[in-house]
């Protein structure tokens, strides 16, 4: 488990554009009068948490190096994790609800505030793909369940039985005892939540898990609502959760964390102050681990979490690697 507390400071990168220091929610107007105090925008660039997220960030990035769309890259990105049989936390191969049933959640949104989402998904590999269906050819955000899975299968999606042997098996030890017990920062969840900045400065995110292992059937967390699980505004910035879900849709907490930004945080003091705001409204915070990472127009990005041990991978021209979150309290 990472415990190392340094956080790793990024600043302005490979920069290639330039914005108004001003205010972030006038950047889109390049030719403002207070344009004159010009600060530096690293781009593109594309954070993703977990360790997963260096694999689902090389698929990303081959997007945004050849100038690409930011919502093509992060749709790409969290596919990779999600077609990954060997992550237990995500799409193929997730830990199944206390019944045995993989049920997925997703949710993708771009520069335009437009979004998708999907919940409750069955035997489908790629949910975010279906998410990003809701968006681009419905007049509906969220699908769940059953529809969501007609819908898929309408749309030339295939069945997939997605309980693989692994999962099946730890399952079957889990029913041994069937103790309900989230565990801070093990793969019984860790959603991919990706975030990204493209050549043109806009952002684009996605967000995709298969829950929190041995859950309620029906259960669904944080990870497909629009502002809980992610949320991104083109003039500030996106953010995304990871963690009980169940406490990050309590403070919508990525909708908070991109309106702490629109009013002056840096990404990290805007994940800081969601953290700060999960553990004021629960009384008991044992095993309550949430992550929270961010970026903003800048290419600045930032993360926070209320256990140590929360990591995310970031992708720049400069740079390909890990950075440790900071957190509240030592696990
Ligand atoms: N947030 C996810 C959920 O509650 C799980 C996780 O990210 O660990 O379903």
């Amino acid at each position: 488990m990472k415990t190392r507390r340094n956080f790793i400071k990024l600043s302005a990168l490979g920069s290639v554009g330039l914005v108004a220091n001003s205010a972030l929610a006038n950047n889109n107007d390049l030719n403002d009068e207070s344009f004159k105090n010009q600060k530096k925008i690293a781009k593109p660039i594309v954070i993703s948490t977990w360790d997963h997220g260096m694999a689902a960030n090389e698929a990303a990035w081959k997007i945004l190096a050849n100038k690409g769309l930011a919502l093509d890259a992060v749709e790409a990105g969290v596919r990779v994790t999600e077609s990954d049989p060997n992550n237990s936390s995500v799409g193929l191969g997730g830990l199944p609800d206390r019944d045995g049933f993989v049920t997925l959640d997703a949710c993708i949104m771009d520069q335009h505030n437009n979004c998708g989402a999907v919940a409750f998904l069955q035997d489908i590999e790629n949910p975010i793909s279906v998410a990003r269906k809701v968006m681009e050819d419905t007049n509906h955000v969220m699908m769940v369940g059953e529809g969501a899975q007609q819908f898929a299968l309408k749309k030339g999606f295939k069945k997939v039985n997605l309980l693989t042997n692994e999962s099946k098996k730890n399952w079957e030890k889990w029913k041994e005892n069937s103790k309900y017990q989230p565990q801070i920062n093990s793969e019984n969840h860790d959603t991919i939540g990706m975030l990204a900045l493209d050549e043109k400065g806009n952002l684009s995110g996605a967000c995709t898990t298969s829950g929190m292992a041995y859950k309620l059937h029906g259960r669904v967390g944080d990870s497909p609502i629009i502002g809980a699980g992610l949320f991104v505004d083109n003039e500030v910035g996106a953010a995304c959760a990871t963690g009980v879900g169940e406490a990050v849709i309590r403070i919508s907490g990525s909708a908070i964390v991109v309106e702490l930004m629109r009013n002056g945080m840096s990404p990290e003091d805007a994940c800081k102050e969601a953290v700060k705001r999960v553990i004021k409204k629960h009384k008991n915070i044992e095993n309550l681990q949430v992550g929270f990472i961010a970026l903003n127009k800048y290419g600045e990005t930032g993360g926070y979490s209320v256990y140590s041990g929360f990591n995310y991978a970031s992708h720049t021209h400069d740079h390909n690697k890990m950075i440790d979150a900071k957190f509240y309290r030592e696990e």
